[in-house]
């Protein structure tokens, strides 16, 4: 029967003129096309109904809910985070489909403290207070409503497609991403040792650098490895017209700020990138008080372990070394704190990556897949690889940019709003179709029959 029904679609293909892979593939676009109103409509409920890292209680239950129904075996709150205790709003959703490999696909749920201020008719008017008092608001600026979204149509599209596929699929709702503590939690809770292992873990992120209808992918180093420092520069304080009387720890963290720059220019290799940026520069109270100390706070961004080694020395040498060349005495030398909340780089394995490449170039045609660059940003997507089995990963970039406008700045060279900006906006059709396209057949690919 299977065999009869599949020739008659081959033949009818043919009838068309059409290649069956081909004759499939506009399937799937009169599928995703069908569905294209109601997710447009869960897009704009989630960007106006955004919810912080760790709080995103109605959006894991709007997602677990449509989980459920489509036929996924949903286990929900699951996670915890190591500092709080608390539970995280982790889901984890399985559809078993036969023998084969098991694929996981992940999205992130969470949304920034940023007043949105694009002009959308779906904008969010959510506000939260601040933690030093008033208020702020918050935005699904990062897209992670447009991850969400091409999650749930995906979902739909591999269960209505489970005749043409083998295997298990995972479905990941990830918390607390932009405090990079969502991963975590979920697998210290066992991620993957309580549900099936996983062979491959896929996810995507929008950018507002490729045009929406297109995506881009990259083999390798994809994001960057992040590190905060927090640094204490301690000096002797006193009446700032008795300089001789003290140690300026301002002068010397400046000194500190000005010679760190040297880590990137003169210490790294030029082929590597790395970022040391001092982000936060805090000393004194008054115009005639030499205070006792300084604070810088830096971001650090590296793109493998020894290179973040490398990068931490540097920091620890030079701030030490200024410090004393001051006659900062050993008892006051500055402290050098790295947060514990470190994340590492996010690396795309090459055999997955050029296959997820192949799958994306074959569903969208050639001309909607352009080649990916990698950014400095980070994304705690790397912990998936590193947890064993240890699986390989691979995230690929949905275009969210309005093409016009993209063209225009490009060519004008002006700034054109991305993630983690207020008036970020991703032109939401055609980037959820084609994040749904592009997902369904880079998951049924490596689940092929
Ligand atoms: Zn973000
Ligand atoms: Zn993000």
């Amino acid at each position: 029967m299977r065999f009869a029904v599949r020739t008659a679609v081959l033949s009818l293909a043919a009838a068309l003129g059409v290649s069956a892979p081909l004759f499939a593939q506009n399937d799937l676009d009169q599928r995703i096309n069908k569905e294209a109103d109601s997710l447009l409509a869960t897009y704009k409920h989630l960007h106006e109904n955004p919810e912080l890292s760790t709080q995103e209680k109605e959006t894991s239950a709007l997602i677990a809910a449509e989980l459920k129904k489509t036929g996924y075996e949903v286990t929900d709150h699951f996670g915890q985070y190591a500092e709080s205790g608390l539970n995280a709003y982790g889901i984890v959703a399985v559809l078993k489909n036969g023998p084969g490999p098991v694929v996981y696909v992940r999205t992130d749920m969470d949304a920034l403290p940023i007043t949105e201020n694009t002009g959308l008719p779906y904008a969010s008017h959510v506000k939260v207070a601040r933690p030093g008092g008033g208020e702020v608001g918050v935005m699904h600026a990062c897209g992670h409503d447009l991850h969400m979204t091409v999650f749930l149509g995906t979902a739909h599209m591999l269960a209505e497609l489970k005749d043409r596929w083998s295997g298990t699929v995972v479905l990941i709702g990830q918390p607390a991403e932009e405090t990079v503590a969502g991963a975590q939690a979920m697998l210290r809770a066992g991620l993957y040792t309580k549900f099936p292992k996983p062979d491959f873990v896929l996810a995507l992120h929008d950018t507002a650098a490729v045009p929406a209808g297109k995506v881009s992918w990259h083999a390798g180093p994809l994001l960057a490895g992040a590190d905060s420092v927090d640094i204490t520069v301690r000096g002797y304080g006193g009446h700032g017209a008795a300089p001789q009387a003290g140690k300026d720890p301002i002068v010397i963290a400046s000194e500190i700020v000005v010679a760190l720059q040297t880590i990137v220019s003169r210490e790294m290799d030029p082929q590597l990138p790395t970022v040391v940026t001092v982000g936060s520069f805090h000393a004194g109270t008054k115009h005639n008080i030499i205070p006792d100390e300084a604070h810088l706070q830096l971001t650090v961004r590296t793109m493998n372990p020894a290179h973040r080694e490398k990068v931490l020395e540097a920091i620890t040498r030079i701030t030490n070394g200024i410090a004393a060349a001051a006659g900062v005495p050993a008892e006051r030398a500055p402290i050098i704190e790295v947060a514990a909340d470190h994340v590492p780089a996010t690396i795309n394995d090459l055999a997955l990556t050029n296959r997820v490449g192949a799958s994306l170039e074959r569903a969208l045609g050639k001309e909607n897949v352009l080649a990916g660059e990698p950014i400095m940003a980070s994304e705690d997507f790397s912990l998936f690889a590193l947890e064993e089995p240890r699986p390989p990963i691979s995230m690929f970039w949905l275009g969210a940019a309005d093409p016009g406008k993209l063209k225009d700045a490009k060519e004008k060279g002006t700034r054109l709003p991305g993630p983690h900006s207020s008036e970020f906006a991703p032109v939401p059709d055609p980037a959820i179709r084609t994040g749904v396209k592009a997902m369904t057949s880079a998951v049924m690919d490596l689940l092929k029959k």
